[in-house]
């Protein structure tokens, strides 16, 4: 399946369950170049196109500027030039620091996606948005820029360790629960299909939830608002996870039940739904609560980008398949 995400500068195409071994169709440039990490290349390499291969070390430590200067030495060392194309085939990691290499050596080469984890293929592959971590600051230096095409191959979840399918659910609940009742309900009925990584329901959920993500994103490329609903369970799972040992999924499951009972709080959200909610995230084996310090959490939401002054912008709901950004002072938020 195909789709096309149309962006101000370029457009993108998103081909959704294409295998990789079928991508040289897509590819215009002999001269390219991937950017993968040693557990992809261990696992896919055979399935990789015909090219110069670049390793970055797995996991966030590795989603900094120094690896980004690895990346522009070699490519300058494989004599890179306008005319290469580069392809990056990994998780949300690889595919963000090759949108950042690939958008800012020699001021832009084209490049596509090969997102290889359910949270890629969902989320971090899809909008355009790279970057790499400073200090602790996550994403805090990147760009906004379309690929050439993204390339869903479903395929690569088979090799997936189970915690990281479990982080992409996490997205996946996300865009269910802020933009469609319907995909929330497939959800709860087709649990064991989905965690039995059925090739029909693996689609269907994909397709929604990269669906929920285009049309957002369409809509506000930029993100002046209606994209930041996207961040539901983000606000407070950015904090978690730099409080914490949690993975990203972890954490904003944990974040969308706090954002939910604060909904609740608000009179937005009747508490059978936030029920229903937290129900969801359990079926999916993800954490719903967290001990911790209050302080130390206001202070890392005090870090947070999308404060504005000592307000925070928060994603509630006020229904299942529906939020709103609310404005709430930091001061409120230590009462919650
Ligand atoms: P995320 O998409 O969650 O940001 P990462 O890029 O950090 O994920 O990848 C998570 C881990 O999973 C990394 O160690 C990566 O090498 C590994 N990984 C990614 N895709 C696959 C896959 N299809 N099979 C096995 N391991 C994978
Ligand atoms: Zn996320």
């Amino acid at each position: 399946m195909m789709k096309e995400l149309k962006g101000r500068e370029r457009s993108s195409r998103i081909h959704i369950g294409d295998s990789l071994a079928g991508m040289e169709m897509c590819l215009t440039s002999d001269d390219i170049i991937v950017i993968t990490d040693a557990n992809i290349r261990k696992l896919h390499s055979h399935a990789f196109p015909e090219a110069e291969v670049i390793d970055v070390e797995p996991g966030e430590g590795s989603k900094n500027l120094r690896t980004v200067e690895h990346i522009y030495e070699k490519l300058l060392e494989l004599g890179a030039d306008r005319q290469s194309f580069i392809v990056g085939i990994g998780g949300g990691i690889v595919c963000d620091i090759t949108g950042f290499a690939a958008s800012t050596y020699m001021r832009g080469l084209r490049f596509a996606l090969v997102p290889t984890t359910l949270l890629a293929q969902v989320d971090a592959a899809i909008g355009g948005k790279n970057g790499v971590n400073l200090r602790h600051y996550k994403n805090i230096v990147g760009t906004i820029n379309q690929p050439d095409f993204v390339l869903v191959d479903m395929g690569f979840l088979d090799t997936l360790p189970p915690r990281e399918f479990r982080n992409g659910m996490a997205e996946v609940i996300k865009s269910a629960a802020i933009c469609s009742r319907s995909l929330f309900e497939y959800l709860e009925d087709n649990r064991e299909n989905i965690l039995g990584l059925d090739t029909e329901s693996l689609g269907r959920i994909i397709n929604d939830t990269v669906d929920i993500k285009l049309d957002i994103v369409s809509r506000d490329e930029f993100e002046t608002g209606e994209r930041r609903k996207l961040n539901f369970g983000h606000t407070f799972g950015h904090a978690l996870e730099k409080l914490l040992p949690y993975s990203h999924g972890e954490a904003i499951s944990i974040g969308m039940m706090i954002a939910a009972k604060m909904s609740v709080a608000r009179g937005m959200l009747g508490s059978e739904d936030s029920e229903r909610l937290e129900r969801l995230i359990r079926d999916y084996g993800l954490p719903h609560k967290a001990e911790m310090d209050t302080d130390s959490m206001i202070d890392a939401l005090g870090k947070d980008k999308k404060r504005v002054g000592d307000k925070v912008k928060f994603v509630l709901l006020n229904g299942i398949g529906s939020a709103e950004i609310v404005e709430i002072p930091l001061d409120e938020l230590k009462k919650v």
